[in-house]
C-alpha cells in the first residue's frame, strides 16, 4: 500500500495562475476515475509576484517543500515588468533545474487530431516525438557569467561535460526504447542534433553519444548538425522518434516543434533529473492574455499526464499510468472533429471550455 504521494504546486505568475488549477483539477479527476491512491497536493508561492511581495523569488522555505515532495508541478514564472536589482529577469523555473540537478528536459510535440498544423502534408498529423533537451549546461552554463568588456567586447561561453552527455544520451535512449515498446510495430530511433563540424564542444558531444549508442543494440542512432536539422523540422518532421540536443538548441528547436502542433498552448514539458523532477507546460507567463480567459490549459494538463505517468514509473502504480492514458485520450476526444478552435489558433475557446472539454471526455464511458 503506497502512502499518498506528495506533489508541490507552484503556480507563479500570469497565466499560470490559470492554467495550473484546470491541470491538478484534470489529473485528479482521471486519478479518481482509475482507481489511484489520491494525490497529496501542496501549494507553494514563488516567482516574480512572490519577489514583489516578499523580496525572495525561490524562498528556502519553498526550495525545501520541493525536496520533499516527490514531484513538482509548477505554473509559469516571470513578468518582464519585474527584474532583480541587476537588471536579470526572475527565472526560479530555470534555478529549479540547477538546483535539482534536472538534466533531461523533455518535450513531447504530437499532433493532436483536430488542432491544426501549419504544414500542408498530410503526414503533419503523424507528428510524434520526443525532443531531449540538455538542461544543466551548454551555452546556459554561461548564465550570469557572461562578461562586457571595456564595453568593446562580450563574452559567453558553452561547457560540454562528458558525465552529463553520458545520462542525458542514455535517457534518450531509453526514453526511445519505452515509446518502441509502447507502440507495436514502431521502429526506435535517437537523433543527435549538434554542431560538431565546427566547434570542439559538439565533437566531443557525438563522440561521447557515439560511444552511448554503441551500447544500446536495436535502436537506430542518426546524427544531424543542427543548421541541416531545421530543414527535417518543417519538412518532414512526421521522421523523427527521440531527439537529443544542446541546452540553447534545445530551446530554440522545442519552440519550433510547438509550433509544428499548434503552439505554446500545446506543448507540455518535463525537467527531470535521477532524484526529482518538474512538470510544467513550456510556455511562460504571457502576461498578454493574463485575465482573459484565453489561456490554453492543454500544455499544462499534458504536463500533468506527464508527471503521472513519471509517478506510476518511480512507484509502480498501474492505475497512475492509466491515468496518464485517459488524460491524453479525453485531450484527443475533446478535440476531435475540430470543433474546439482555440483563442491562439483564431477561434473562441479558452481555459473553460478547453478544460471542461476534457473533464466531461474524462467521466464519458469508453
Ligand atoms: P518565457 O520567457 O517564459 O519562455 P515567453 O516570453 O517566451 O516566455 P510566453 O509567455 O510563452 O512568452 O508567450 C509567448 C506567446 O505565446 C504570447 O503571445 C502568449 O500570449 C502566447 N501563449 C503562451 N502560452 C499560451 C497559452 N497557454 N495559451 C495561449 N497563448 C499562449
Ligand atoms: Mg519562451
Amino acid at each position: 500500500m503506497t502512502n499518498a504521494l506528495k506533489v508541490a504546486v507552484l503556480p507563479g505568475d500570469g497565466i499560470g495562475n490559470e492554467v495550473t488549477p484546470a491541470a491538478i483539477a484534470v489529473v485528479e479527476r482521471a486519478i479518481a476515475v482509475t482507481g489511484g491512491p489520491g494525490l497529496f497536493t501542496e501549494t507553494l508561492t514563488a516567482g516574480a509576484q512572490a519577489y514583489l511581495d516578499t523580496g525572495t523569488a525561490l524562498s528556502d522555505e519553498v526550495k525545501r517543500a520541493a525536496e520533499a515532495a516527490d514531484a513538482i508541478y509548477l505554473g509559469a514564472m516571470g513578468l518582464p515588468a519585474v527584474r532583480y536589482a541587476d537588471g536579470t529577469e526572475i527565472t526560479p523555473q530555470i534555478d529549479l533545474r540547477f538546483l535539482f540537478d534536472l538534466y533531461a528536459g523533455v518535450r513531447p510535440t504530437r499532433a493532436i487530431p483536430g488542432v491544426p498544423t501549419p504544414l500542408a502534408d498530410p503526414r503533419a498529423a503523424d507528428i510524434d516525438f520526443v525532443l531531449v533537451r540538455e538542461s544543466t549546461e551548454g551555452l546556459f552554463a554561461s548564465l550570469g557569467k557572461g562578461v562586457v568588456e571595456n564595453d568593446a567586447v562580450a563574452r559567453d561561453f558553452q561547457v560540454i561535460t562528458r558525465a552529463t552527455t553520458e545520462k542525458v544520451s542514455r535517457f534518450t535512449f531509453d526514453l526511445a526504447a519505452r515509446r518502441a515498446a509502447a507502440r507495436p510495430g514502431h521502429a526506435a530511433k535517437v537523433t543527435l542534433i549538434d554542431k560538431a563540424n565546427v566547434f570542439a564542444s559538439f565533437a566531443f558531444m557525438r563522440k561521447v553519444f557515439d560511444e552511448v549508442a554503441s551500447t544500446y543494440e536495436g535502436i537506430a542512432a542518426e546524427r544531424l548538425y543542427v543548421d541541416a536539422s531545421t530543414l527535417t523540422f518543417v519538412g518532414k518532421p512526421w521522421t523523427f522518434d527521440t531527439i537529443v540536443t544542446e541546452n540553447m538548441f534545445g530551446d530554440i528547436l522545442s519552440d519550433l516543434a510547438a509550433a509544428l502542433v499548434g503552439g505554446m498552448g500545446y506543448a507540455p514539458s518535463a525537467d527531470i533529473g535521477d532524484a526529482h523532477a518538474v512538470f510544467q507546460p513550456a510556455h511562460g507567463s504571457a502576461p498578454d492574455i493574463m485575465g482573459t480567459g484565453k489561456a490554453n490549459p492543454t500544455a499544462a494538463i499534458l504536463s500533468g499526464a506527464m508527471m503521472v505517468e513519471w509517478l506510476a514509473e518511480r512507484h509502480d502504480i498501474a492505475a497512475y499510468a492509466d491515468a496518464a492514458r485517459l488524460i491524453n485520450r479525453a485531450v484527443d476526444a475533446a478535440f476531435a472533429g475540430g470543433g474546439l478552435l482555440t483563442c491562439e489558433l483564431g477561434g473562441s475557446a479558452g481555459m473553460r471550455q478547453v478544460t471542461d472539454a476534457v473533464l466531461a471526455a474524462i467521466d464519458a464511458p469508453a
